[in-house]
Formats: structure tokens, sequence, C-alpha cells
């Protein structure tokens, strides 16, 4: 691949190309998760603040992907960064209770009505895993279902149809015992899910309200509604993983945006302001399942980690949480996300490219296609290569994009961010139309 774009970047990002080289000698792959790795090669960061990244060879890049959809609030907000510090100065870890995990559990619980306990993990995946165990443990079922697209992390049951080809493992290693219990189901097929969810005596259906890494495709209301009824009617507890959708839909998540509630809430990103997290919410007589008090060890649903509720994740989850609690921020983030995705769909029309942008709240992604689309299938249908280019030549313009992933505006963003994204979003689709 060697197009005037990638020698721009190349040219610009010397030194990033220098640590990557040394990387991969120590690192497969080069870095730690490989969704960060895209050709030729990633920028290495040094610095970030705001909206902003700065890379190794001093570039300066408005950041769409803030830490994985994790910064709501930007890099460094001054208000985390105070309470971090302070409670650095006090420890970082106490590995005993302390009353950080009350107040923030508190808070989610006031944010969340279907949430009624909390217990929390160092991360989305790790919090899908117990809460699995957690929904096998309430319905004495085996069978959990999943739906084609979404991601949950990597937990071997999980790891299922994530893109296709569907008839291929999303890995190497896993073993066919580890996910004969995952029942891969359509996304915004009702049909299909009720049918399911009928005949299969399953302990949980677990869903994205809106695909994050799987393009920014929102559930259709009446597939959430019919999902609801359905598993309520069957025993099956539904489950929504909000890792990306929580407090970022809205204070209440997806479950607040879209009106339906869930038997089991997974959250992560967001919630740690910035730190490792993760956690199950749920009703009480669920979430009680994890309370060992009284119990046989056979009777609890077991849970815990070393680093589980650490102060860190708690204080800047709660310091991130409050300042978002009165909706302005999200308001705001909201309307301009909006005002991207009309002028990222106006640009390239306008330029006779077929572009179908989804997203929900602060959240967009092109596709490069004629059709709505609904699903995994209808993504990948889509132009993926342009959509790769077109980040990746954002990037040589100062802008960063996870290439082929979703954007998010958070609250550091600025109209002037917005116009100049959108002007060199004019820029590409000008060349587009010379090509
Ligand atoms: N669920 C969703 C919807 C996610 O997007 C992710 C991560 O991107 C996860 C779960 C896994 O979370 P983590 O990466 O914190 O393990």
């Amino acid at each position: 691949m060697s197009t005037p774009i990638v020698q721009e970047y190349i040219s610009k990002t010397r030194k990033s190309r220098e640590i990557f080289e040394r990387a991969q000698k120590f690192i497969p792959g080069g870095d730690t998760y490989q969704i960060r790795l895209f050709d030729p090669y990633p920028f290495y960061a040094v610095a970030a603040k705001g909206a902003k990244l700065i890379d190794a060879d001093g570039n300066e890049y408005v950041d769409f992907w803030l830490g994985h959809f994790s910064l709501i609030l930007g890099h460094g907000h001054p208000e985390v960064t105070r309470a971090v510090r302070d409670q650095l100065e006090k420890t970082s870890h106490y590995g005993v209770p302390h009353e950080l995990e009350n107040e923030l559990a508190e808070l989610v619980v006031k944010m969340i009505p279907s949430v009624e306990m909390v217990r929390f993990s160092n991360s989305g995946t790790e919090a899908m895993m117990y809460a699995i165990r957690l929904a096998r443990s309430y319905t004495r079922r085996q069978k959990i279902a999943k739906f084609e697209g979404n991601w949950h992390g990597g937990y071997d049951p999980l790891h299922v149809g994530v893109k296709p080809p569907f008839d291929k493992p999303m890995s190497s290693g896993l073993t066919e015992g580890a996910t004969r219990d995952t029942v891969l189901l359509p996304y915004n097929d009702l049909e299909a899910a009720e049918k399911a969810i009928r005949s299969s005596e399953l302990a949980c259906v677990i869903m994205e309200p809106m695909m994050g890494a799987g393009g920014g495709l929102p559930a259709q209301e009446e597939f959430l509604k019919g999902l609801r009824e359905v598993c309520s009617d069957h025993g099956t507890l539904l489950m929504f993983d909000e890792v990306v959708t929580g407090f970022r839909l809205g204070i209440g998540g997806a479950q607040e945006y879209y009106g339906v509630p869930a038997d089991i809430t997974i959250l992560g990103k967001v919630l740690g302001g910035g730190f490792p997290v993760g956690a199950i919410g749920g009703p009480r007589e669920i979430m009680d399942l994890m309370n060992p008090k009284g119990k046989e060890r056979w009777d609890v649903s077991a849970h815990g980690g070393t680093f589980c509720g650490n102060p860190v994740s708690m204080i800047a989850g709660l310091t991130t949480l409050k300042l978002l609690e009165d909706g302005s921020l999200h308001k705001r983030m909201n309307s301009m996300a909006s005002e991207v995705r009309k002028g990222i769909s106006d640009i390239f029309q306008a330029k006779g490219v077929d572009v179908y942008v989804s997203g929900l709240a602060n959240i967009f992604c092109p596709h490069f296609t004629r059709e709505p689309v609904r699903d995994i299938r209808g993504a990948v249908r889509a132009n993926r290569k342009r959509v790769k280019e077109y980040h990746f030549y954002l990037i040589t313009k100062g802008f960063f994009f996870l290439p082929g992933h979703v954007g998010m505006i958070c609250a550091a963003h600025t109209r002037e961010d917005v116009e100049a994204l959108l002007e060199h979003t004019e820029g590409y689709a000008k060349r587009l139309k010379q090509v």
C-alpha cells in the first residue's frame, strides 16, 4: 500500500515508525491490543489533553477515538485529574473495602432505574464473564444467546459471531466446549430471536443496544421492545451490554434512551472516567446471588479480582458521572454529533458518493453504501476499504479515528473541531471525485 496519502503519513511519523519497529521485537504485532494496529504502522502517542492527542513526532490530532470511548470528558479533565491525584496521595489500592465503591454504586443505581445493586470489575470483558455466570446461577439454565456483530470482549463463549464469515472461529484456541452453549442470532431480527428464546431454554439474551465496534448500528425500537417481552415471558434474562452506550446515550444509557429496562446491565468505559473498570448491575433479587453471606459456596455466583473496585477508577468514575449528571454536556455533544452525521452525509451525497451515516447521540460512523445499514451483514457489504482510507486521510490532516471504526464527540470537542473535520471531509470527497 503506497498511495500519496500513505507517503504523507510516513513522512510525518518517522519517529513512530522507529518505535513500532522496536516494539515488534518485544510485543507480538507491536501492540498489546490488535485493534490499535493499522497499516502501515500506528503513530505513538506521547501526550494528550482535552480532545487532542500528540504523537512522538509532535503531530497533533483531534481525537475521535478517545481511549476506546472511555474519555467522554476528553483527556485529562482537570477535575478528574485532581481527584485521582488526591487519591494517589492516599494509595492506589486499599485491597480492603472503602467508601468510594459505595458512592459510585449508589450513583449508578440512581442513574439507571433497572439497577438496584452493583458489583465492580476491571474491564467490560471481565464483567461480562461474571455476568454470564450470574445469569446461569439465577436461571439454572446453560445456554446463552448473543447477536451477530455484537462485541462483548474476548471471553470465549462470547467471542463468537462478531464478524463474518460466521462459520469460521473468531480466534484460534476457542474450544467446541467453550462455545457450544452460545446461540448466535441475527441483529434486529425479532422473529429469529423469538424463535430461539421460545425453543432453547436460554439463561440470557445478551445484546448491545447499539452496536459499537460493529459500526454504530442501533437496535430498532420494536426489536428491543419485542425482546424485552419475549424474554420476560420465557424466564430468560435480558442482558444489555452497555459498555459503550452506558452514560453515553444519556445518563441512563440505552435503557433510558429506548425506555426498555434490562435484567442485567454491563457497564465499563465511561464508568471508569478513563481508568480501567467494568460493572455488573441489576435488581436485588438477581444480584443477591453474589452475596456470600449465609450461603454455601456452591449457591453463590462467585465474583472478584485483585483490582476490583480500586479507588483510582472509583474516584475517576465518580467525578466523571457527577459532571455528566445534569445532562447539559450530553446536550452539547449530541448536537455536535448530529451536525457531523448530517455534514458527512451531505458532503458525500453532493459528490455523488453513496454513504449511510449511522449512530445515535454523540456517536457517528460512515458506511459507504447506498442501502441503510441495520446489521453487521449490511456493514460488511459496504465499501470498508473506503472508510478506512477516509479515516487514514483524516489522520494525515490531524484528526484521529481508528481506521474503520466509529467516532465519538466528547465534552472537550469544539465547534471549530467539527467545522475543520467537515472541511477535510470535503477535501477527501473531492479527491474521490477526481479518481
Ligand atoms: N462490550 C462492548 C460493547 C465493548 O465495546 C467492549 C470493548 O470495546 C467490551 C464489552 C469489552 O470491554 P473491555 O475492552 O473493557 O474488556
